[in-house]
């Protein structure tokens, strides 16, 4: 069989290898992307991830540069604050909180919430009219070999490509890393997360809300109303038997403990979507780059969902990757492109894994002087307002 040429080989189809696709074909470069399991575009549809996804302000730019950003706007809730509550106690009672305003950066709104299907949904639209993309769905890469100026790619249909440059973004068992022998490091948190979306009484005027309690937060990100009431996509995280426990129990008692658990700040909740639970680990490959090759997103690293960090970090690795090649059309993929991704995206990305590893383990301690301290650190954090600000821009991602 005759070997296909093309730029760039994007192995994995979900929201990060859609993205880069889009965000590389609309640059001008040629495209093939494969991914087993196409994305599901619809809410209804088995398979259909109902999470919602927090893009940050720096996303826009990637998206608006990708062609993305029109047919996406019309489906985001702006967040324009995020609001960080304190409670302690069976049952939680509030000990204090306090608010990030966007506009304190001058910057409003920090971002938009999506629905994922409906992201997959918008940015399919997008990539079926763009010429320098091909996309082989249903069929999954299954072999590479590297060579100084090309890496020769084997699909499982037997399909043969030459790419200047392999971009990994096939997920956390990526096929693509296992095939390059780079290890990756996991800690396992013995906690887990339910996903799922809440309608509630109380508005959330735009804000997006975490409950810190011990066993970890109970996170509210603000989605258009659910037949007339407003509504949130909730992420719970908590010690893996009382996740599971949660998942199990029957809707009205389900509905109940939300309420309790959320210290009746939104009034009576109800649950309106089934319940997803994943496990919470952190995990980083121990190289970002092989001959030819750049690990992206979840292939990456792999982050507890706290402060909408994970796709936003994934995002940040390809525009640094499409930046890079832009500069250098012709060194696409060479070993200097890629030797300037792995210092600019390493230490960030490892910086951004280390501070949410250690404020996942302070603040879901049960150990009421670290929830003393979590109180304290809080209102530090928000009160100084020299590091509120510096908090917020770090938050926000590398400039
Ligand atoms: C509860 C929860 C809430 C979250 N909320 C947020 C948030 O608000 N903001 C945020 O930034 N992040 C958030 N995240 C993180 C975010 O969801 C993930 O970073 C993101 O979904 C991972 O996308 P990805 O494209 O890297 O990987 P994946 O979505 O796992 O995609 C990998 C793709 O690779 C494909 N693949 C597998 N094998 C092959 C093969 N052989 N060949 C080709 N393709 C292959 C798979 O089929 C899959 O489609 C959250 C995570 C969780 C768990």
């Amino acid at each position: 069989m005759k070997r296909e040429k093309t730029d760039i080989f994007i192995s994995g189809g979900g929201p990060a290898g859609l993205s880069a696709a889009a965000a590389f074909g609309r640059a001008g470069f040629s495209v093939i992307l494969a991914d087993p399991s196409p994305p599901v575009t619809e809410g209804d549809a088995e398979g259909s991830d109902l999470r919602s996804t927090a893009f940050l302000q720096p996303a826009r730019r990637l998206f608006e540069d990708a062609g993305l950003w029109e047919g996406l706007a019309p489906f985001g809730v702006a967040l324009q604050a995020l609001r960080i509550v304190d409670t302690a106690g069976e049952p939680p009672a509030l000990r204090g909180e306090r608010a990030f305003r966007s506009d304190d950066m001058g910057t409003a709104p920090f971002g938009w919430n999506f629905l994922n299907w409906v992201f997959r949904r918008e940015v399919m639209k997008r990539l079926e009219q763009e010429p320098n993309v091909s996309l082989r769905l249903g069929r999954g890469f299954r072999a590479l070999v590297t060579r100084t100026d090309e890496a020769l790619v084997t699909l499982d249909d037997g399909t043969r490509l030459s790419a200047r440059l392999v971009i990994a973004a096939d997920g956390r068992n990526s096929p693509v890393r296992d095939a390059l022998g780079i290890g990756v490091r996991v800690t396992r948190h013995g906690q887990k997360s339910l996903a799922f979306t809440a309608a509630h009484q109380v508005a959330h005027g735009n804000v997006s809300t975490e409950i810190y309690h011990h066993g970890g937060p109970f996170t509210m990100v603000p989605l258009p109303d659910v037949d007339g009431q407003p509504a949130s996509a909730v992420v719970w995280m908590n010690p893996g038997r009382r996740a599971a426990e949660l998942l199990a129990m029957e809707p009205a008692r389900f509905n109940a403990e939300m309420e309790r658990r959320s210290a009746g700040l939104f009034g009576r909740m109800k649950l309106v979507s089934r319940r997803a639970m994943f496990p919470i680990v952190s995990q980083r490959a121990s190289r970002l780059v092989a001959a030819r090759c750049a690990i992206v997103a979840e292939a990456a690293h792999v982050l507890p969902p706290i402060g909408a960090q994970g796709l936003n970090t994934s995002l940040n690795d390809i525009a640094r990757l499409l930046e890079l090649a832009r500069a250098n059309p012709d060194g696409l993929g060479s070993a200097a492109m890629l030797a300037a991704f792995e210092r600019a995206r390493g230490p960030d990305i490892a910086r951004r894994a280390r501070a949410i590893d250690l404020f996942n383990r302070v603040t879901r301690s049960p150990s009421r002087p670290l929830q003393d301290m979590r109180l304290i650190g809080l209102k530090m954090a928000h009160d100084i307002v020299p590091l509120r600000q510096a908090l917020m821009r770090a938050g926000m991602g590398p400039r």
